[in-house]
């Protein structure tokens, strides 16, 4: 399926409008899809994969910023902490001490978000409450300055609930301010919803959407 310029246009018009930014969720779609948002003006793409994070990200403009967004392994940081724009999925302290040191050794900062789990499935990663206290404690100790934290990430429930999905996303903003007020975090990025759920999740307070099939037609994993 092709890339849908029409809805990228609007959905575009409508999130710069209320300040939020667009992440084009590009996994599994070919360069030549990526490159026909870069030409409309797209920088911020997503991806789920490290290999091809790393192939994409070769043959592609250097001025695209990649955001990392699926589960990723401690021994694949290596992989993409050299060109990485963000790292959104960090869902763990030993993830999270493995990219500073990655950071340390290509002396650059790497910006992260902290991965909440605030859907009912059990299969979703990240971070509950206490574990955020945590990560957020150890992000700001000695020795951790190649990290930088932006903020926070996080999925709703797969359910056509939209009910389900406001509270989820209303938690996590809540959660977000509280990080603020209460671990000085200077967060300035909160990133949740999808192709299904970015309305809901504009309204209860993201600043950074992620779209993929609404964009670039549903992904064929076959
Ligand atoms: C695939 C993916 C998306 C995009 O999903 P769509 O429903 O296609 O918009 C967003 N966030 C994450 C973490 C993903 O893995």
């Amino acid at each position: 399926m092709a890339v849908n310029k029409d809805a990228y246009v609007k959905i575009k018009a409508e999130l710069e409008r209320k300040n939020v930014v667009l992440v084009a969720v590009s996994k599994t779609k070919p360069v030549e899809d990526i490159m026909e948002l870069y030409q409309m003006g797209q920088r911020d793409f997503g991806e789920n994969y490290v290999q091809e994070l790393q192939e994409k990200q070769a043959a592609l403009p250097a001025d695209i910023r990649w955001h990392f967004i699926g589960h990723l392994q401690s021994n694949k940081v290596k992989y993409i902490a050299p060109f990485v724009y963000t790292i959104q999925g960090v869902d763990s302290i030993k993830l999270l001490k493995e990219i500073n040191k990655q950071g340390v050794k290509l002396q650059r900062n790497i910006d992260c978000l902290l991965q909440v789990h605030i859907a009912q499935e059990e299969t979703k990663f990240g971070f509950d409450e206490t574990e955020l206290t945590e990560a957020i404690v150890l992000a700001q100790s000695p020795g951790m300055h190649n990290i930088k934290l932006r903020g926070l990430m996080g999925m709703a429930s797969f359910t056509e609930d939209m009910a389900v999905v406001r509270n989820e996303f209303a938690f996590l903003r809540k959660l977000f301010d509280n990080c603020n007020v209460n671990y000085a975090a200077a967060f300035d990025v909160l990133s949740m919803g999808m192709s299904g759920d970015y309305s809901v999740a504009v309204e209860e307070g993201s600043t950074m959407v992620r779209i993929g099939s609404l964009l670039f037609g549903a992904r064929d994993y076959a």
